[in-house]
């Protein structure tokens, strides 16, 4: 059986986003709701599951490489104790304007997942995020592409982009793989 590998934006996807602002600290990183539920049934179907989360406030010198660590291990502690699996963590510290090979929508870290899970077939994998820069990444990719809603300052220019499908939520997201599992998903 082929794996389903499952990349996963974080802020606004796992976690509430922080509108204009970095999540800097575990106390600042607040699930959303159902996220956590959502994680540990994804883990009975997807493998691995990666996290992909560009995170600019580092090399804006808002935020350390060990402040977003610490954000991780709360985000990988807390998933672990509710049932669920994070198999990897990739971050982008860049900012948009160093035109690094990793910040989304460049596909870097995408890559780097795949160096550490040679295994993976972005044919068969889905890219769950709520920016235009996921659906991007996932779609330049051929990977399916879940547009979790709710991020406005990209509505304009997602409303006509063609992603596989559009969700509420993690959880809602995880409610079709369930729907599709008993139709031979994910063909
Ligand atoms: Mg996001
Ligand atoms: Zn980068």
């Amino acid at each position: 059986m082929p794996s389903r590998p499952l990349f996963l934006d974080r802020d606004g996807v796992i976690n509430q986003r922080l509108r204009g602002d970095y999540v800097r600290h575990p106390d600042e990183f607040v699930f959303e709701e159902n996220a956590l539920a959502a994680l540990r049934l994804l883990a009975g179907w997807f493998c691995p599951i990666v996290v992909v989360t560009n995170q600019a406030g580092i090399d804006k010198g808002l935020m350390t490489h060990d402040d977003v660590r610490a954000v991780h291990e709360k985000m990988l502690a807390e998933t672990e104790r509710a049932g669920g699996r994070i198999d990897a963590v990739y971050y982008c510290p860049h900012r948009p304007d160093e035109g690094c090979s990793c910040r989304k929508p460049a596909p870097g870290m995408a890559h780097q997942a795949q160096r550490d899970f040679p295994y993976i077939a972005f044919r068969d994998a889905w890219m769950v995020g709520d920016s235009l820069s996921d659906m991007q990444m996932g779609h330049a990719l051929g990977m399916r592409t879940a547009l979790i809603l709710g991020k406005d300052e990209d509505a304009d220019a997602l409303e006509h982009f063609p992603v596989t499908g559009r969700f509420a939520s993690l959880w809602a997201f995880a409610g079709y793989c369930q729907a599709k599992l008993f139709q031979n998903f994910p063909a």
